[in-house]
């Protein structure tokens, strides 16, 4: 029976490709997102991937959510905690409202998701969960200290996971991307953009795809002895 995966933030950008790479690999795939229903209608109508829409930041949420899930599809054995925000301002401007929202997106969904579904894969003696770091995490970066430390947080809490899953055939990694062309980062000022573009020793953003089959390899039953691990994926421009 195929694998059933729950990709966060699932209907947009890089999480789109995820789900599609893992559709595509013949996975049954449920794909989350937080409030933009129109993308994802659009993303179902693209892809005939289902989409279900809870908060991730929200415990209660993602409880009643994943049960959802899995009443639709089955067991979650794959995780991919991919939703991400960003609220962008040097600390002496942050409010502590901007610092809140993006730690509790970014890593308090990474327990709130896992935290639903690790005692159905310890049950059973197999999970994969990836989560989608950050190269600001590893790096840091101008007017981000809440989304660095989220992201750095990410990396911490793969590692102890990993241990902690190790002997029940959990594998937890981390994929740290560069620069992606998504939305997030057609947020950013365009001579800004061209700047950092100027950095990346590959020339070039990367692309949804290029994120999508790393996380394709690190979740297959076969990658079990990879564990643990950050992969960063950033056209050679921070080598961690
Ligand atoms: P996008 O902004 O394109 O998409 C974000 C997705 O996350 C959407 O599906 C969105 O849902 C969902 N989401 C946001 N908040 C919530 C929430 N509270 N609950 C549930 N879903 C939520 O992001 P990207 O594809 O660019 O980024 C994906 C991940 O990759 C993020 O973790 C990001 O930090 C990380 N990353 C991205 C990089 C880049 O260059 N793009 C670089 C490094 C890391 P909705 O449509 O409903 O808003």
């Amino acid at each position: 029976m195929a694998r059933v995966a729950l990709v966060t933030g699932g209907t947009r950008g890089i999480g789109e490709a995820i789900c599609v790479a893992l559709s595509d690999a013949g996975y049954r795939v449920a794909a989350n997102y937080g409030g933009n229903d129109e993308a994802a209608r659009a993303f179902t109508d693209r892809t005939g991937i289902s989409a279900f829409r809870f908060d991730v930041s929200d415990y209660a949420a993602v409880v009643a959510g994943i049960a959802e899930v899995e009443q639709a599809l089955g067991p979650v054995e794959v995780l991919v905690n991919n939703a991400g925000i960003t609220r962008d301002g040097t600390m002496h401007k942050m409010s502590p409202e901007q610092w809140q929202a993006v730690i509790d997106t970014n890593l308090g969904s990474c327990f709130n998701c896992s935290r639903a579904v690790i005692e159905g894969m310890r049950d059973r003696g197999f999970g994969r969960i990836v989560n989608i770091g950050s190269i600001n995490g590893q790096a840091g970066q101008y007017g981000q200290v809440n989304y660095a430390a989220a992201k750095s947080g990410i990396h911490g809490f793969t590692k102890a996971l990993a241990q902690e899953g190790a002997a029940k055939g959990i594998t937890v990694n981390a994929v740290a991307p560069g620069y992606v062309d998504t939305d997030m980062v057609r947020a950013v000022p365009p001579q800004v953009l061209e700047k950092i573009i100027g950095r990346i020793p590959v020339g070039r953003l990367g692309k949804p795809e290029d994120i999508a089959r790393t996380v394709l390899f690190l979740v297959d039953d076969a990658a079990d002895f990879i564990t643990g691990a950050t992969v960063s994926v950033n056209g050679g421009q921070h080598m961690y």
